[in-house]
């Protein structure tokens, strides 16, 4: 895909199943989620980039009490996992009890998946590899 990486089309691409990170054309810095500045040489033109999918946890909490929108979703991790890119992104995390989270390690390999919620949308999400 050649046009310009906006946030709009970041969202849907995980609506869509097909979550994709940008990639910074002057350095080839991974960046998710999306940021109109490189966080390595703070150039501003953007490109998608697939990504492998692999990541690992680096800390997680429970969502107990949520927004009236997922507040059926409840209990539910919100994890920030460290892509193999290098990029960090927040995510659901699947496939572990959230009424466990004592036995969740950190450092797990993951692997990208998604979650259709009860609120109709589709989120991130990742789940141990
Ligand atoms: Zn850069």
């Amino acid at each position: 895909m050649s046009e310009k990486p906006t946030i709009e089309v970041y969202k849907k691409n995980i609506e869509d199943g097909n979550f994709k990170a940008y990639k910074c054309v002057g350095c080839g810095c991974i960046i998710a989620p999306p940021s109109g500045t490189c966080y390595g040489c703070g150039g501003t033109k953007m490109e998608w980039a697939k990504v492998s999918g692999k990541g690992n946890l680096v800390s997680f909490t429970v969502i107990h009490i949520a927004p009236d929108e997922f507040q059926e979703e409840t209990p539910y991790y919100v994890a920030i996992v460290e892509l193999e890119e290098g990029t960090r992104v927040s995510a659901r995390l699947l496939g572990v009890d959230p009424l466990k989270p004592k036995e969740v390690k950190l450092g797990i390999p993951l692997k990208l998946d998604y979650e259709k919620g009860k609120s109709g949308h589709t989120y991130l999400a990742f789940r141990p590899a």
